[in-house]
């Protein structure tokens, strides 16, 4: 991929984004929350339609000229509906934050309770971290997950519930490895008279391949981001029941936000379009499969991982016990040194800091849609372990790095 056109305007942003480009092709992307969308998504997403403004909803704009941009969106949205099978669809939010923030503006004012998972334990900064305006805005507990087995504990949650009374509970996490039981949170939300959103930014394609049970038709609201296991590129999406829609979309706009991007909304669409088709229900079979060897491989290596498996994308390594004295950040560097590119993450009854935590988050979505079976998972495993195992030893980074460079040629992201 060549930035032909940049690069007669400006060198230095060609360079970077062909520097990005190699940097995607030559290493191994393990961050949870990433993938690589197909060049069409791309091609959508660098359209004409950036430079159209397109305010109000299909039918009901604020300005003229809106005819290709209501067939964009309401494709979008029609798309949607048949994936997840949600009763209304908003596709304008600029991303699974903005996505939250229409919901809490929808239904809720500031000063309201919130119940969210907390952010060392796999919850996500808008579910009401202090530094977010969700913190900011509303009165927030957190639950949390169970010290002895890394699951949510439901019962905990309930009667946590019981206390605090929130308005809503909020569910979907960031750094959850295992299926989430909505029904139990929906149960613990009607107990109290709460608002149940479950945001599935992490898991939107699993959910809707159906490998991952679906909280559609179960929560009030359903968030997501567009980017993450759907490959639909960058944003947000809101799902709920059509007695929610009309606060739902002015909750967004105006509420929230003021033009839509309208070119990522043509993103989402083509990205939609591609997940309708029955290799994408492969694909997310295939991502778990491969997180389920990828967490095998590195228990046979000695490493621990929080709850034990894995039902999902995604592991969470523990490493205090196998590796008392290696940080999350010493992973990290050593193996992004290696062309392997993954996040330190907090663990559950985190002893360390946020910014240097006890364990790693290693994701399959991108290395899934690169073609990576079982026995590629398996040698990733293995090269996993012998960087960290070994992480101020720079011949094995150089070692690593070469075997990922080999195992990334044999399974190109792009025709050159
Ligand atoms: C990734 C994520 C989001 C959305 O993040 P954006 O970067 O704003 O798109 C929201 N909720 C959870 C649980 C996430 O993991």
């Amino acid at each position: 991929m060549e930035y032909d056109t940049v690069r007669e305007t400006d060198p230095e942003i060609a360079d970077a984004l062909e520097g990005e480009v190699t940097r995607q092709q030559e290493g191994l992307q393990m961050i949870a929350s990433e993938n690589h969308v197909s060049p069409a998504v791309m091609e959508a997403q660098s359209s004409a339609l950036t430079n159209k403004y397109a305010e109000g909803y299909p039918g009901k704009r604020y300005y003229a000229g809106c005819e290709h941009a209501d067939t964009v969106e309401e494709l979008a949205i029609e798309r949607a509906k048949e994936l997840w099978g949600a009763e209304h669809v908003n596709v304008q939010p600029h991303s699974g934050s903005q996505a939250n923030m229409g919901v809490y503006l929808a239904v809720l004012e500031p000063g309201d309770k919130i119940l969210s998972l907390d952010l060392t334990h796999g919850g996500h900064l808008s579910h009401g971290h202090p530094a977010n305006f969700a913190g900011q805005l509303f009165d927030v507990e957190q639950y949390e997950v169970d010290a002895e087995t890394g699951y949510i504990d439901y019962e905990g949650l309930a009667e946590q519930a019981e206390a605090f009374e929130p308005d809503m509970i909020v569910s979907g996490y960031s750094a959850y490895p295992r299926e989430v039981e909505w029904e139990r949170i929906q149960a613990a939300a009607d107990e109290v008279d709460a608002y149940h959103l479950a945001d599935i930014a992490h898991i939107t394609g699993l959910v809707a391949a159906g490998v991952h049970a679906s909280p559609v038709g179960t929560a009030d609201f359903v968030t997501g981001s567009t980017h993450k296991t759907i490959r639909a590129g960058r944003g947000g999406i809101i799902m709920c029941e059509e007695e929610h829609a009309s606060d739902v979309d002015s909750a967004v706009f105006p509420g929230a936000q003021g033009g839509p991007l309208m070119h990522n909304v043509a993103g989402k669409a083509v990205g939609f379009k591609e997940a309708l088709e029955p290799e994408f229900e492969e694909y997310a079979r295939q991502v778990v499969e491969n997180a389920e060897t990828l967490g095998e491989t590195l228990q046979d290596h000695g490493f621990s991982l929080v709850s034990g498996g894995t039902d999902t994308h995604l592991v969470l390594v523990d490493l205090r016990e196998s590796h008392p004295d290696t940080t999350g950040g010493d992973a990290e560097d050593a193996l992004e040194d290696a062309g392997i590119v993954l996040n330190a993450n907090t663990v559950p009854g985190e002893t360390r800091s946020a910014f240097n935590p006890s364990g790693i988050r290693a994701g399959t979505p991108a290395i899934t849609t690169r073609g990576f079976g079982a026995e590629e998972m398996q040698a990733v495993g293995d090269a996993i372990a012998r960087v960290v195992d070994s992480h101020d030893d720079e011949t094995v980074r150089n070692e690593v790095r070469e075997e990922v460079r080999a195992l990334c040629q044999s399974h190109p992201l792009y025709e050159k």
